[in-house]
């Protein structure tokens, strides 16, 4: 069954044409929907009350529903979706400092192949990609959560399960339905696609000409310890993907995030500070350090643990003395399942142990 995540304007419309009613009717209840208003007549007068009806019964309002709600004691709410096929998915609210603001974490993938040792995804390998419609629906979902906190959707990042550039054509789909003012939604400058060093998708990414932004994840100055961290390390080159980036900012004209998650005792050294900003000096690239959420002992046997304070601000003082751009992300959430992947997989193992025992 379709979800109306499912259908661009165009398609809605030929749809209420097939329906019998006036295609121009199609981009306000769509509209109303992506905006996370109720599809009703007393919603939106003038529309027939037969094309609600058909709305309702032939596309379900949502083909996920919520699995699991976490809220933290910082706001950040974590909300895990059951698709249409039963499997599941992370989506993230996260409060902005401005009391009205919020941002978006999207998923995806189901699960992820990228194998990233510190991360709780990996633990449980990649199972589908999602379709736009269901990364349309998280976007929903988030918009739905923030306004129920009096808050407003202002920024989304494809940075939860899975490895966008890996599904592109569908997360580009879907962004441009995220981005489509006759849908009241967000502008292409409050989307970014976060990934993991993809080369051949950056530059897929690059030529699709999207006004979007790029974050790459690099967690590692040198190719030895981020192949350590990150399997795809051995695939694709620090240089390689930094080329990449080059390109993607040469094109879009706006700097490119670089994404580095500080590891006590494993890329948080001064020395890896000092080849980190040997790197990123010569491009007017931003770095954001990330605070580590652990998630327990990885699939190489590693328990990885957050870089202290003191060795993180020593990390960040030595970008900002190179003269770059440094700046902390926020740690979100730390009272709950707020890794990656982390929600899910506590979800999924408590679902099994309650089906084990029934008889
Ligand atoms: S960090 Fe991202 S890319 Fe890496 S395994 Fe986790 S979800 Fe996949």
């Amino acid at each position: 069954m379709l979800s109306p995540a499912d259908l661009s304007i165009d398609a809605f419309a030929a749809l209420v044409a097939r329906w019998g009613y006036k295609p121009g009717h199609a981009p306000r209840v769509l509209r109303a929907y992506y905006t996370g208003i109720d599809v009703t007549a007393a919603a939106l007068p003038g529309v027939p009350a037969g094309l609600f009806a058909r709305f309702a019964d032939e596309l379900r309002s949502s083909t996920a529903n919520l699995a699991a709600h976490q809220v933290a004691e910082d706001g950040t709410t974590k909300m895990l979706l059951r698709l249409g096929d039963g499997r599941t998915v992370e989506s993230v609210l996260m409060p902005d400092f401005r009391d009205d603001r919020a941002a978006g974490c999207i998923s995806s993938q189901v699960g992820c192949a990228m194998g990233c040792d510190f991360c709780a995804t990996t633990r449980t390998g990649f199972e589908r990609n999602l379709t736009a419609g269901e990364m349309v629906e998280q976007f929903i979902a988030l918009r739905r959560e923030a306004r129920s906190v009096g808050r407003k959707l202002q920024t989304v990042v494809f940075m939860g399960m899975g490895e966008p550039l890996l599904n592109l054509d569908a997360v580009l789909a879907a962004v441009e339905r995220m981005a489509d003012n006759k849908l009241g939604a967000l502008g292409w400058r409050q989307i970014t696609v976060s990934t993991v060093g993809i080369v051949p998708g950056i530059d897929a990414l690059t030529a699709a000409r999207l006004n979007i932004h790029l974050a790459v994840s690099l967690h590692a100055p040198d190719d030895e310890t981020r192949a350590r961290l990150l399997p795809m390390g051995k695939r694709f080159p620090i240089a390689e993907i930094l080329a990449a980036a080059d390109r993607f900012q040469a094109s879009r004209g706006r700097p490119v995030t670089i994404q580095y998650c500080l590891l006590a005792g494993v890329n948080d050294s001064l020395e890896h500070a000092r080849r980190l900003a040997e790197l990123i000096s010569p491009r007017r690239m931003h770095i954001n350090l990330l605070r580590y959420n652990p998630t327990g002992l990885s699939l190489r046997g590693v328990v990885y643990e957050p870089s202290s304070e003191e060795t993180a601000e020593a990390f960040a003082a030595a970008l900002r003395a190179r003269k770059l751009v440094a700046h902390f992300r926020r740690s979100r959430g730390r009272d709950i399942d707020a890794a990656c992947g982390q929600l899910r997989e506590r979800t999924e193992s408590q679902e099994a142990a309650r089906s084990a025992e029934i008889p």
